[in-house]
């Protein structure tokens, strides 16, 4: 497993969801892949059903009744966390690619689409509102409940969306991605607050020095 290299708790109840897609704010429950300052929020089945709770992807009742059956069953727990990591990273490569403009592997895009297919087959096309929904039953099928929306959204995206707008996020230590829904497209940071301002204060201190070592 992936381990926090900074030993702090997981925040997967918590974690900003600034993507404008739910596939990329899935993406974004790690940050600095394989680098120094790896961050992992999703450490164990529980943080899963968690950071589903908090993305509005399941209920409260749903989550309540998930983190029951997680805590008597170890198998289940793994399993979970498995399948919603594999998906999880399908998604970044696929989505770090086409932020780079290069094309997703086939491998990536065959992935996604047989996780896709799979969840649609537990799937109930449901009536909502004046049209229609997918509904998983979170109690017969965890994990696809989960990653059913997550694999539709990312889907949604490649194939109905402007990919130029897909991006990522410009900051040091961080590489999540988000969609870029801005007028201008000119959006350059997952959290102006966060990696904007980091990179604000390092341009200042950048020609603080420049002008000192020219002065
Ligand atoms: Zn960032």
């Amino acid at each position: 497993m992936t381990t926090d290299r900074t030993g702090g708790p997981s925040r997967a109840g918590s974690l900003p969801l600034v993507a404008s897609e739910l596939a990329f704010d899935f993406t974004n429950t790690t940050s600095d892949r394989g680098g120094p300052n790896q961050l992992e929020h999703l450490r164990e089945g529980r943080d899963v059903v968690i950071w589903a709770r908090h993305a509005k992807v399941i209920s409260d009742s749903d989550r309540d009744a998930a983190l029951a059956a997680l805590a008597g069953d170890e198998a289940l727990a793994a399993r979970l966390l498995a399948e919603a990591l594999d998906l999880r990273d399908t998604i970044y490569r696929i989505g770090a690619a086409l932020s780079r403009r290069q094309p997703p592997a086939e491998e990536d895009r065959t992935r996604l689409a047989s996780v896709h297919a799979h969840c649609l087959s537990c799937a109930k096309l449901s009536p909502y509102g004046d049209g229609f929904v997918w509904r998983w039953d979170s109690k017969q099928n965890l994990s696809e409940a989960i990653r059913g929306p997550i694999a539709l959204s990312a889907l949604t995206v490649l194939t109905q969306q402007n990919l130029a707008r897909i991006k990522q996020c410009e900051g040091d230590h961080c590489g999540w991605l988000f969609f870029d829904t801005t007028k201008n497209r000119l959006r350059r940071w997952c959290e102006m607050s966060v990696c904007g301002n980091r990179a604000k204060v390092r341009a200042f201190r950048q020609r603080h020095f420049e002008a000192k070592t020219v002065g």
